[in-house]
């Protein structure tokens, strides 16, 4: 079955009139619930403690005590701190460890977390780009210390993943493969930038132009790495990419999704794969987005 996370209080990151809201989530999770057969798993409160395994601790101890020492964003007004944003963020960011323990139980091997705020652009130590904990790079790491040593991240949503390739870039046991457009935010993740140190090769970015279409799209993939074999493999999947989303002027039509879906999972068939909700931004697009991601990951194990 199909391993599933949502938060039913993450409407206590309270946004306002910011694009990233809770609507997103509430309408994938009546969509997911409706049509897919899904195995729930327990949400976890975690603690700052283990945000200190990818985080600056002075950064993680700032936004825990941001909003009553009056803090109200992070960085800038994209990012915006509430009063109940801090655990939210941290219960999100913590509740990835439990689709690693449900894989490592054998319960399944594929999963959608349907969880906000997303968490690609927050780098060691700070939040940013409505992105406040790096929920994929804590679950990278927690797999690692259950036993899944090499970990592929692949992320697709069309923002440059900067603080994920921040939080491994002088590693060589997680390997960040990104796709996005060049000119657009945070105008990192140029084709050079490919780790450090140790981690030399390790980080693969591959920008493309405004107005991309499938072909082009999906021609990118033939360059994830043939010389790395991951025991798990991560999903920063991101909608806005999507030739509907305002936010962005890439073309990406739900076949090509789905395409790209099918080779990444016929590719990696024989390992756990895990999608976490990054950007996605129009209803719309998002809900039919995500259906087309449930059914990819659902035949794949029926
Ligand atoms: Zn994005």
């Amino acid at each position: 079955m199909l391993l599933y996370l949502h938060d039913p209080h993450s409407y206590e990151h309270d946004t306002g009139t910011h694009l990233e809201i809770n609507a997103r989530v509430e309408s994938i999770h009546t969509i997911a619930t409706e049509k897919y057969e899904l195995q729930s798993l327990t949400l976890r409160e975690g603690s700052k403690e283990e945000l200190y395994r990818i985080h600056d601790p002075s950064y993680v101890d700032w936004v825990e005590t941001g909003y009553e020492n009056g803090v109200r964003m992070i960085i800038s007004s994209d990012t915006i701190l509430s009063k109940g944003s801090y655990k939210i963020a941290k219960r999100a960011a913590c509740s990835t460890k439990s689709v690693i323990d449900a894989f490592k139980e054998g319960k399944g091997v594929r999963a959608f977390l349907n969880l906000r705020p997303p968490g690609h652009h927050a780098e060691i130590i700070t939040g940013q780009g409505f992105c406040i904990f790096n929920n994929i790079a804590l679950m990278a790491r927690y797999a690692q210390d259950v036993g899944y040593q090499k970990v592929l991240i692949i992320d697709f949503d069309v923002h440059h993943g900067n603080g994920t390739q921040d939080i491994f870039y002088k590693d060589n046991s997680v390997f960040y493969f990104s796709t996005h457009e060049a000119h657009n935010y945070p105008f990192t993740g140029t084709a050079d930038e490919q780790g450090e140190g140790i981690g030399e090769g390790y980080t693969r970015n591959m920008p493309y132009k405004n107005g991309i279409n499938d072909e082009e799209f999906l021609a990118l993939f033939d360059a994830l790495p043939d010389d790395f074999n991951p025991d798990i493999v991560l999903i920063s999947a991101g909608y806005d990419l999507m030739k509907d989303e305002a936010i962005s002027s890439a073309n990406i039509t739900f076949e090509g999704l789905a395409e790209m879906l099918d080779r990444i999972i016929s590719r990696y068939y024989h390992l756990p794969i895990a999608c976490v909700l990054e950007g996605g931004y129009d209803l719309d697009s998002l809900i039919k987005s995500v259906d087309v991601t449930l059914q990819a990951l659902s035949k794949s194990i029926s």
